[in-house]
């Protein structure tokens, strides 16, 4: 088989619905290169068709090459096996649902030919989704942006095309809860982006509810920062300070006759706003050490069933 050109990488959960008109829109777009490209779909442990559609397009298709897990791993770890398995000399990720436009990919393959490494796209508008989703999202690029180490271009999502010397970077960060985004401004290289909106998904629904929103959020944080770390040493001095003052002030009514500092309800409420703080630093403590748990533990990211298509 010829050298793969282009790999597009596509995480797929339960995207029955959206994998045909994916597999068409992607080959409309490749096929005006004129190289040879791939297609990678991993299925993340679908509960409905999804694998079943895969085999039929990889059988009517040699473009489409797929990745069977044995179970859910989560989006960011089937991205990472895509990029694990993908060929090509350019990867671009992209998500199954069409929210991301694939045309948008020639417009990066023109980037990537101009000598820019990665081109990550940015989303100048958002369409379909609720106000709490954009809002959210625009606090969080905002968040992560101001208070970790890596300088993570705002509003972009996985959506980008990494050259071969970026994937083979980021195989060799091991991670276990990982955060594509912040990984790729992590490797570093010649960087640019290319805006476009983001569109309404074909068919489905998101699979990235509050919940998992905010898991997200923290692994993004905890992976590109100490500062959660930091802010009970904060607390604690600004606290510490604080009561020096108090007991000098109180010291100072006492002995001037004023005994406005009887009562219980005000000892009650500081020893509850303390032992609150305490438990909270204790909580952020304990993410960090979850996830050193974790990093020790060093099992696999993912588990493949079958694998189809690849060259060994
Ligand atoms: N996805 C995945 N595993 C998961 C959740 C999502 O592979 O556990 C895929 C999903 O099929 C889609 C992409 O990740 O291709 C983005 O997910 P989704 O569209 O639900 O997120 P949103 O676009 O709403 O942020
Ligand atoms: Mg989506």
């Amino acid at each position: 088989m010829s050298k793969i050109r282009y790999s597009i990488i596509a995480p797929c959960y339960n995207e029955e619905a959206n994998l045909p008109e994916l597999q068409r829109r992607i080959t409309e777009i490749m096929d005006k290169t004129g190289e040879s490209w791939e297609l990678v779909l991993i299925n993340d442990g679908s509960a409905d068709r999804t694998p079943e559609i895969m085999r039929e397009l990889h059988a009517k298709d040699a473009h489409i090459h797929f990745i069977d897990f044995a179970r859910n791993f989560g989006h960011q770890v089937a991205v990472t096996a895509g990029m694990d398995y993908a060929q090509g000399d350019a990867v671009v990720l992209i998500d199954a649902d069409l929210q991301d436009p694939p045309e948008l990919i020639l417009e990066m393959i023109k980037k990537w030919q101009a000598g820019y490494q990665v081109v990550y796209a940015v989303r100048s508008d958002r369409k379909g989704e609720t106000w709490f989703k954009i809002w959210t999202a625009k606090f969080f690029y905002r968040l992560i942006y101001n208070i970790t180490d890596v300088k993570i271009p705002l509003d972009t999502g996985d959506f980008r095309l990494m050259d071969r010397q970026v994937v083979n970077a980021m195989k060799q960060m091991k991670e276990r809860h990982r955060f594509i985004r912040g990984m790729t401004s992590w490797v570093g290289f010649k960087q640019t982006g290319v805006t476009y909106v983001r569109q309404e998904r074909f068919a489905g629904e998101t699979h990235y509810p509050l919940r998992r929103m905010i898991r997200f959020a923290s692994d993004a944080i905890t992976g590109f920062s100490h500062v959660p770390l930091q802010i009970a040493t904060f607390l604690g001095f600004g606290i510490a300070t604080l009561s020096c003052l108090a007991a000098l002030a109180v010291v100072g009514a006492r002995l001037s006759g004023n005994h406005a500092f009887f009562g219980q309800a005000t000892t009650l409420v500081m020893v509850l706003f303390l032992g609150g703080v305490q438990l909270i630093s204790l909580g952020i403590i304990g993410e960090y050490l979850g996830r050193i748990y974790d990093e020790v533990k060093g099992r696999p990211l993912y588990v493949v069933k079958e694998a189809v298509g690849f060259e060994s």
